[in-house]
């Protein structure tokens, strides 16, 4: 692909996006930002705006999205304004567009990225909600879009990296015996039962590593997000629960491993810097320059695994619990965390209450077949609910709280 590729990138604003724009910065002659979108916060928009000059940019919030029309017009700029999910759907599905980086945080995701695997765009996928949500749709919307989906998670693109290119039906038509995530016990890792009771919102943004979203950020502390990535990944490459298993390493250095039938595994390494797996989902096949820093291994000096404390970090337990069950139960976990960690960034809950109120919304819920989008979204607009019913009953005030269905 030489031709001028247009971009649009949703979650502009993110660390994803902004990753994503710095990559596409360093090459000019290939691609091109052609839409950004991003929540309701203007001024780092605009900026970006000014910068990448896109034909649109849109915001979720209509007032928003009144407020950057006017600053674009002020400054002589003549990219449309749009606003609304519907807006959002328009852009990851316009003719013009190649590629679309799905990076908007959560639920709120799920749609534009599907319209974008729908319209057979080249979809690379920060987004992993929409495959925990909505796993079975979501790859049948690509094969029926003829779309191409990259994964931008780095374990999931290091999986994709050392996988063989002429992939078989599944992982064992691959000669694969087991997928290794690697994760890197986050901020806690060390930490006693006693020390995450009592945990606050400062010390689980704290993370070793990596620098990323906030949601992502508890994510990881909790382990939330490896459990969110081993049901990812059991969507990305056919694989089975009993497939996927999860190392803790660390240093972050090897992105994750596979192991193959005859004893090989295949390890893809690098520095924990995500413009590595948008560049090579950008690129691919093509390998592109991405800014990051060399791999420097005598600074690294030494690799070291562990298994992950399941008793301390009990997400990990129930989202292969969730994984296992099947249809709607996936969606209910990732709905019932996301209020979680939103109650638990506003101090209303501590950091063990996290999965104690994920397990208690699952052992509630009504598991159904996934089969349709509106059983998804109804699904997770029922688990939202019974997550702030959980809140209520412990006798926590909801206000500040954002209300209603997040997609
Ligand atoms: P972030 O919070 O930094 O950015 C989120 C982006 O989404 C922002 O542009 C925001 O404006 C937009 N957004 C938020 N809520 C929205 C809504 N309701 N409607 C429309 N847009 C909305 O998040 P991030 O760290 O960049 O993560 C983005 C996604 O990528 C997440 O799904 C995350 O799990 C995934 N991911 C991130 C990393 C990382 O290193 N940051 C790594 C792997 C996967
Ligand atoms: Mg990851």
């Amino acid at each position: 692909m030489s031709r001028l590729q247009n971009v649009t990138v949703l979650g502009a604003t993110g660390t994803i996006g902004v990753h994503t724009l710095d990559v596409i910065a360093r090459h000019p002659e290939r691609f091109r930002a052609h839409a950004l979108t991003a929540n309701s916060r203007v001024e780092p928009l605009f900026e970006q705006c000014k910068q990448f000059q896109p034909a649109y940019a849109v915001m979720l919030d209509a007032d928003a999205a009144e407020r950057l029309r006017l600053m674009l017009r002020d400054a002589g700029l003549s990219t449309e304004v749009l606003y609304g999910m519907q807006a959002l759907e328009k852009v990851a599905s316009l003719p013009e567009v190649d590629v679309v980086m799905a990076a908007i945080v959560g639920a709120a995701g799920l749609k534009p990225a599907m319209a974008a695997a729908r319209s057979g765009k080249r979809v690379l996928l920060a987004n992993k909600e929409t495959l925990v949500m909505s796993g079975s749709l979501f790859m049948e919307a690509v094969r029926e879009g003829a779309a191409t989906l990259l994964p931008i998670d780095s374990e999931h693109n290091a999986i994709f990296q050392v996988l063989p290119s002429k992939q078989g039906k599944n992982l064992t038509q691959n000669g694969v015996k087991r997928i290794l995530l690697t994760a890197s016990g986050g901020p806690f890792r060390k930490a006693s039962h006693a020390e995450l009771v009592t945990a606050t919102p400062a010390q689980a943004l704290n993370h070793p590593n990596w620098v990323m979203g906030p949601k992502i950020t508890i994510d990881s502390a909790t382990l939330m997000n490896k459990g969110l990535e081993v049901i990812e990944a059991r969507w990305l490459f056919n694989a089975t629960p009993d497939q996927v298993d999860v190392v803790v390493h660390p240093q972050s250095v090897i992105h994750s491993m596979v192991e193959y039938i005859d004893g090989s595994v295949l390890a893809q390494l690098g520095s924990p810097d995500m413009r590595t797996p948008i560049a090579y989902a950008l690129g691919y096949p093509d390998r592109l320059e991405s800014g990051v820093a060399t791999l420097d291994l005598f600074k690294v000096a030494r690799l070291d695994f562990e298994a992950p404390d399941t008793t301390r970090f009990p997400c990990l337990v129930l989202s292969y619990e969730a994984l296992r069950r099947g249809g709607t139960a996936p969606a209910i976990l990732n709905a019932a965390n996301e209020i979680a960690v939103q109650a638990f960034l506003l101090q209303k809950i501590g950091f063990m209450d996290i999965p104690r109120m994920i397990e208690s919304v699952l052992a509630d819920a009504n598991i159904e077949d996934a089969s349709s989008l509106q059983h998804v979204i109804a699904a997770d607009g029922w688990a939202r609910h019974a997550a702030q019913q959980w809140m209520k009953a412990s006798g926590i005030e909801l206000s500040g709280m954002e209300s209603g269905i997040a997609c």
